[in-house]
């Protein structure tokens, strides 16, 4: 599903390269934690797999296609195959939970009457049902989270990529995000997860890779935190 061959990026102005002749191959159905201190590379991998930067040399295969090779204009095709949750949920304030999610929907043209179909199912499996008519400042932080979840989602990419996506939250709250996000892979979808949670790592015991100076150091199934 993810494949880098030989990645090396090196932004303009650095001395030293973020990623580092980096190869890795995820599979479809994987579920995989990216760990690594601050700075290590983990953001980059990121942001290679969005395309919102390119490397400096080295190939990245996303289900097959060679991202290098897709134009400008269908870039918001590809993306609609990688869902992204942040630490800090970034959802529409002045929308509802059930608006904050319709809006991912009504992006790619979807119409009005699969997106009344399918909102309130994603808000179902992701324990919402509730509060759909809720605005986001009214919610805990792990309600937020979730209707980030619901959103990333909703238009059933390949790959869901979760950026720190327990940061902000307790450890309880944690365990439910990490379970949902576990189901949510269960269901088919490859999830990549980068993270400085240790007990969630260590708690799930997936694959867990681990970066450090953009040089890949470590590669376990069934791996802990460190
Ligand atoms: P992590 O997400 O693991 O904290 P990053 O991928 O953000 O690591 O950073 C890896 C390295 O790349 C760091 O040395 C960082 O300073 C550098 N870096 C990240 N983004 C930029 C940028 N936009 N310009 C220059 N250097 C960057």
């Amino acid at each position: 599903m993810i494949d880098f061959q030989n990645i090396t990026m090196l932004y303009e102005g650095d001395d030293s390269a973020a990623l580092d002749n980096l190869s890795l191959k995820i599979e479809k159905g994987e579920f995989v934690f990216l760990v690594g201190k601050s700075g290590a590379g983990k953001s980059t991998i990121i942001k290679l797999l969005l395309k919102e930067i390119t490397p400096t040399s080295g190939k990245i295969f996303v289900a097959g296609t060679d991202i290098s090779s897709i134009k400008e204009r269908d870039l918001p095709y590809y993306r609609r195959n990688v869902g992204i949750v942040f630490q800090d949920y970034r959802l529409l304030e002045t929308k509802t939970v059930y608006e904050n999610v319709a809006f991912a929907m009504e992006a790619i043209q979807t119409s009005p009457k699969t997106i009344q179909r399918v909102v309130p199912k994603i808000l179902n499996m992701v324990g919402l049902r509730d509060k759909a008519r809720k605005y986001p400042s009214t919610l805990a932080g792990g309600e937020q989270q979730r209707v980030a979840i619901a959103r990333s989602i909703v238009n059933n990419p390949k790959i869901l990529i979760c950026d720190e996506p327990t940061g902000n939250l307790d450890p309880i709250t944690s365990a439910g995000i990490m379970n949902l996000l576990s189901d949510i892979n269960r269901l088919g979808t490859t999830v990549l997860i980068a993270t400085h949670d240790n007990t969630m790592v260590d708690r799930m015991r997936k694959r867990v890779i681990s970066l450090r100076n953009g040089v890949l150091v470590r590669d376990e199934i069934g791996g802990y935190y460190s």
